[in-house]
């Protein structure tokens, strides 16, 4: 691990550091915003970007929203976007059970723990599912229910992959099918494996947490298709098709965001000091993840501010 280069306001080097990057991958909380409050030079550094021909892409492993909830949020924050550059954990499920998975019919069913963002990006994507925001789900256990479990009775034969979001309906019921399908061969997938999920509160469970249940019960790791998940960048490149070398990561966690720009060997990462990231993470010694660049905010890079 080097030391990675610092931007300061420096025109100069700021417009080189631009110029080596055709796409820029952005992560979203504590980058752009945080909460509900957009940080300055956000709009600004974007329409910088756009003016000299950059590909932006939002990836956020926010597996609630569809793309068009999130382009809702980035809109009431703000920020203009474009459906088509938000790449959110829900989609990248979607595209990666379509474009890349495409198991064959009839057995390519989803079993869907989690909310009507990921629903909505399945049927985008033209894949079946059951489970999901269903009503019928949304209950207690029965006895009937064990006993048509076990002969199999109550499960749908074609279901051939499980797949985990953040469900704010989690019950037994839920996680007691999802283990059955699993149990019966089905591919595990989960849309991220978020531990928790911050808010301007506190901590709450993530979607990570959700899965965790089927992974104690299996002893199978699920494949998870949010940040650092090389199978979220696959699912990026097959949509956005650019070479790896002219694409930059920026984002303010070194486990997710740097960590899933370098295992991917994109030609960049940079951290953004408003998020959850202190340089004391990557400057302690024997620090395995380091991005390429930091910056302490945004505003630098649009409003070229001298230290
Ligand atoms: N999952 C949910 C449900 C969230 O609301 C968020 C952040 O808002 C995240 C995950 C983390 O997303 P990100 O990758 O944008 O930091
Ligand atoms: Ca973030």
């Amino acid at each position: 691990a080097s030391n990675p280069q610092r931007l300061t306001g420096d025109k100069p080097a700021i417009d080189a550091f631009i110029d080596k990057f055709d796409i820029f991958l952005f992560d979203c909380d504590g980058v752009l915003w945080s909460g509900d409050h957009l940080f300055p030079g956000t709009v600004e550094t974007l329409e910088l970007l756009r003016s000299k021909g950059k590909k932006i892409v939002f990836v956020t492993n926010n597996s609630t929203k569809s793309r068009a909830d999130y382009q809702k949020k980035l809109t009431s924050l703000g920020i203009p976007s474009n459906v088509d550059e938000i790449f959110a954990s829900a989609y990248s499920s979607a595209i990666y059970i379509a474009r890349i998975m495409k198991l064959p019919a009839p057995k390519n069913k989803v079993y869907v723990i989690g909310e009507a963002g990921i629903e909505t990006e399945l049927r985008s994507e033209g894949v079946e599912f059951i489970g999901g925001t269903d009503p019928a789900y949304r209950r207690d256990i029965t006895p009937e229910d064990y006993k048509n479990m076990a002969d199999g009775s109550m499960l749908d034969e074609n279901v051939g992959i499980v797949l985990a979001g953040l469900d704010f309906h989690i019950n037994y019921l839920k996680l007691a099918l999802g283990y059955q399908y699993l149990a019966r061969g089905a591919k595990f997938l989960a849309t991220n494996t978020d531990s928790t999920l911050p808010s301007n509160h506190s901590f709450f469970p993530g979607a990570g947490s959700i899965s965790i249940p089927l992974v104690n019960m299996t002893g199978q790791k699920p494949i998870a298709l949010g940040k650092p998940s090389q199978a979220m960048m696959d699912s990026i490149e097959g949509k956005f098709q650019f070479d790896r070398k002219t694409a930059c990561m920026v984002g303010d966690r070194l486990d997710t965001d740097i960590k899933f720009g370098l295992e991917g060997k994109l030609g960049g990462t940079l951290a953004v000091l408003t998020g959850v990231m202190k340089k004391e993470q990557w400057e302690e010694q024997g620090a395995e993840v380091v991005p390429h660049y930091y910056v302490e905010k945004l505003n630098k890079i649009s409003a070229g501010i001298e230290d």
